[in-house]
């Protein structure tokens, strides 16, 4: 499976340094490289306005080899200096070519020549060449590219109706769902400008109210329509009372949810998830007993494909079912994926894209407005996406997960896909410690983070992942709710409940108890301002420093952050644990717990300084940001980011950075695991905004650790 090859692979690379891999990988990339250079010379004698037009028809030919050119090839070749006259005679001699060859022309001709076309803004012709190598081929990956050539020329009504039929016969074309999602955000982007009064994209001439826009908008509203999907789910239900099944979906979901009593949780949050087990349930459930117990040779029992005897199956099999839901049941079936769909946007179109952390599947699905309306960035939707009529759309059932939930959720699907593995393969092995340990929320791999670096999962694994997702959703679920009930506490370097304190503290002499502190070894005054003394934590041994620095070294070589390199630190390497700064004769001292600034007070006292605290500020972070607890989002404090919670955050050792602190990790193996935690507080930042509230201020924290987005930035 992709992802634990993947794992496989960070744990090769963690060992590294091998001399003969290196090698390899060198002779490797090598070769690659001379690829690149020659394709990238033909590029730029493709580009070169200079290139007689007879050679450059040759280098397309040979460039192409007669598949579609490049949708915006001719409007590189133009910034590049060429003129459509030249495109033109270009597109000439290739068709030519082909007629006096006495065969047809080909689909790089074709596609030209309409390309050529369109910039002389002659829509017309470009439209019948268009036409005439669609007719040329039916070779469904050949098509998409030719419809993209139709959606770039403005013809987005008709790339969406010949995308739809392509997904109705193959919805799991993926490159055909994507084409398919990225032309509905078009129509939907031409819906709403208000400017779209004057001449149609498509170049045709007349407006586009008249000309492409009622497709579009009924493209849209066929995208929208869950009337399709409600059909199904009523005539299902109906079967169900009706036939047996409805017992067999009824025992099903008692034996998958966990006891009530085990969980605190309100009754709707029972109901939606008894919803979604019994929507699973149509997949697994089966009438007579015999089979039940073949079905239990393993835990995860995946539906067979040549299963007829599951409440689905039996439904589409049923002769009195209307052949057109029947058909829906049957694509049901076959393509629903079961998925931990990280939320990719939310962007402002109608539907959402969303990529399984699992397997890397990426869909352009629609949901029910209420979900849409309410997703934070970075949300995972842990619920099944199902084509219907070729159009993906999420079931309605599901959960919303916090990122490093689903990071956990989904380090639990691999681990079990794994151990299934391992069974199918007759090598059975002892289930990984991850399927019978509570899940690892706040400690998992970031994997919604690497999945953007790793290829999808192949077809078949990516369906096994959504089947073994979909067995364990109830499991999920309770777990997800057992967390989210049961927050742990923040704790600081110390061990200490984590406080952020800004104390005024009143002295006999500043200066004097700041010359004191600095005296002793864990007070040292800032080489900068010597106003301020830092207050230092535990030194680490020189050796253990060593050890750490060159791990690191080792690590960022291996994760190929070549560029990056850690500071060998010319002083001992301490944690601080607080700072003070001499102002207007009294001590201000910034300390992170409760108990630090306890602790100064008696170093205080001990030196003379009769302390006495007159004014105290505090932020107190309600719940661990190692481990944030779902739902319940920190509110950030009334300080400015460079003065609070965000603040000190940059320098404590987080736990879930692996005890670094975030700047550390912003250099170093940690990367991933940190962008992984800003997700999550923009996660979380998105769902306070809802109520009003801002969250942390993961803006200035971007631009602290200079981390963009993308984490290879
Ligand atoms: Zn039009």
């Amino acid at each position: 499976m992709a992802k634990s090859n993947r794992r496989r692979r960070l744990e090769r690379s963690k060992r590294q340094a091998r001399a003969s891999q290196k090698r390899t990988v060198a002779q490797r990339r090598q070769a690659a490289e001379e690829t690149v250079r020659v394709v990238l010379e033909r590029y730029d004698r493709l580009l070169d306005p200079g290139t007689p037009p007879a050679e450059l028809a040759d280098l397309l030919s040979e460039h192409y080899d007669g598949q579609p050119v490049s949708s915006r090839l001719a409007a590189r070749m133009m910034a590049n200096g060429s003129s459509p006259e030249r495109l033109a005679g270009v597109a000439e001699v290739m068709l030519a070519g082909g007629t006096a060859d006495r065969c047809t022309p080909s689909l790089t001709a074709l596609t030209f020549a309409a390309a050529a076309a369109r910039a002389a803004e002659d829509t017309g012709t470009a439209r019948r060449l268009l036409d005439q190598a669609l007719d040329a081929t039916d070779d469904p990956d050949t098509r998409i590219y030719i419809i993209e050539h139709l959606r770039a020329s403005g013809h987005v009504a008709d790339a969406i109706e010949l995308l739809e039929v392509r997904l109705c016969e193959a919805p799991d074309d993926d490159d055909a769902a994507e084409r398919y999602g990225v032309a509905i955000e078009e129509a939907y982007a031409h819906v709403n400008d208000e400017s779209a009064a004057g001449g149609c994209p498509c170049g045709l001439g007349a407006p586009w109210q008249e000309c492409c826009g009622p497709r579009e908008r009924a493209a849209l509203s066929r995208f929208a329509d869950r009337s399709g999907l409600i059909a199904l789910s009523d005539a299902v239900s109906a079967y169900l009372a009706t036939s047996g099944y409805g017992r067999a979906v009824d025992d099903r979901v008692a034996e998958t949810l966990p006891p009530t009593e085990d969980l605190d949780w309100s009754p709707a949050e029972r109901a939606a998830l008894g919803a979604l087990a019994a929507e699973h349930a149509l997949l697994t459930a089966r009438l007579s007993a015999d089979e039940e117990t073949e079905d239990s040779q393993g835990p995860l029992g995946p539906p067979d494909a040549d299963d007829t005897d599951t409440p689905l199956a039996a439904f589409a099999a049923d002769p009195s079912a209307p052949a057109e839901l029947a058909a829906r049941a049957a694509a049901w079936r076959e393509h629903i994926h079961y998925g931990l769909w990280r939320i990719d946007g939310p962007g402002p179109a109608p539907g959402l894209w969303c990529t399984d952390i699992t397997s890397g599947v990426t869909r352009y699905a629609e949901f029910p407005a209420e979900f849409t309306d309410r997703m934070p960035r970075w949300a995972v939707w842990l619920g099944g996406i199902v084509p219907v009529d070729g159009i993906w759309r999420s079931t309605g059932q599901g959960f919303r997960l916090s990122p490093t939930e689903g990071d956990a959720a989904a380090e639990l699907v691999q681990a079990a896909a794994t151990t299934l593995i391992h069974a199918m393969a007759g090598k059975p092995k002892k289930p990984s410690r991850l399927m019978t340990e509570p899940v690892r929320f706040g400690r998992a791999e970031p994997l919604g983070v690497y999945v953007d670096f790793d290829d999808p999962a192949s077809p078949h694994m990516a369906s096994l992942l959504g089947k073994v997702t979909g067995v364990l959703l109830p499991r999920i679920v309770a777990e997800v709710q057992l967390h989210r009930s049961a927050p742990p506490a923040l704790r600081n370097t110390d061990g200490d409940a984590m406080c952020l304190i800004t104390a005024q503290i009143r002295v006999s002499d500043a200066e004097q108890a700041a010359r004191h502190l600095v005296a002793r070894p864990d007070f040292e005054r800032d080489a900068d301002d010597q106003t301020r003394v830092a207050w230092y934590g535990l030194r680490i041994p020189a050796a253990q420093r060593a050890a750490m620095l060159a791990e690191a070294r080792a690590q960022l070589r291996a994760d190929r952050y070549l560029d990056a390199d850690i500071e060998d630190p010319s002083t001992p390497q301490r944690w601080i644990r607080g700072t003070l700064q001499v102002r207007d004769g009294e001590l201000v001292a910034e300390v992170n717990s409760r108990q630090r600034l306890t602790r100064l007070l008696d170093v205080l006292a001990r030196i003379g300084a009769d302390p006495v605290v007159t004014d105290e500020k505090r932020i107190d972070p309600a719940q661990d940001f190692a481990s944030p607890a779902g739902e319940d989002a920190f509110p950030r404090g009334a300080a400015p980011p460079a003065e609070g919670w965000e603040k000190y955050w940059l320098d404590e050792q987080v736990p879930a950075l692996r005890g670094r602190t975030p700047r550390q990790a912003a250099r170093g193996k940690e990367r991933p695991l940190l962008e992984a935690l800003l997700r999550q507080f923009e996660y979380e930042a998105d769902l306070l905004a809802t109520e009003g509230k801002s969250g942390v201020d993961t803006g200035w924290l971007r631009q602290e650790l200079d981390m963009g987005h993308d984490p290879d930035d």
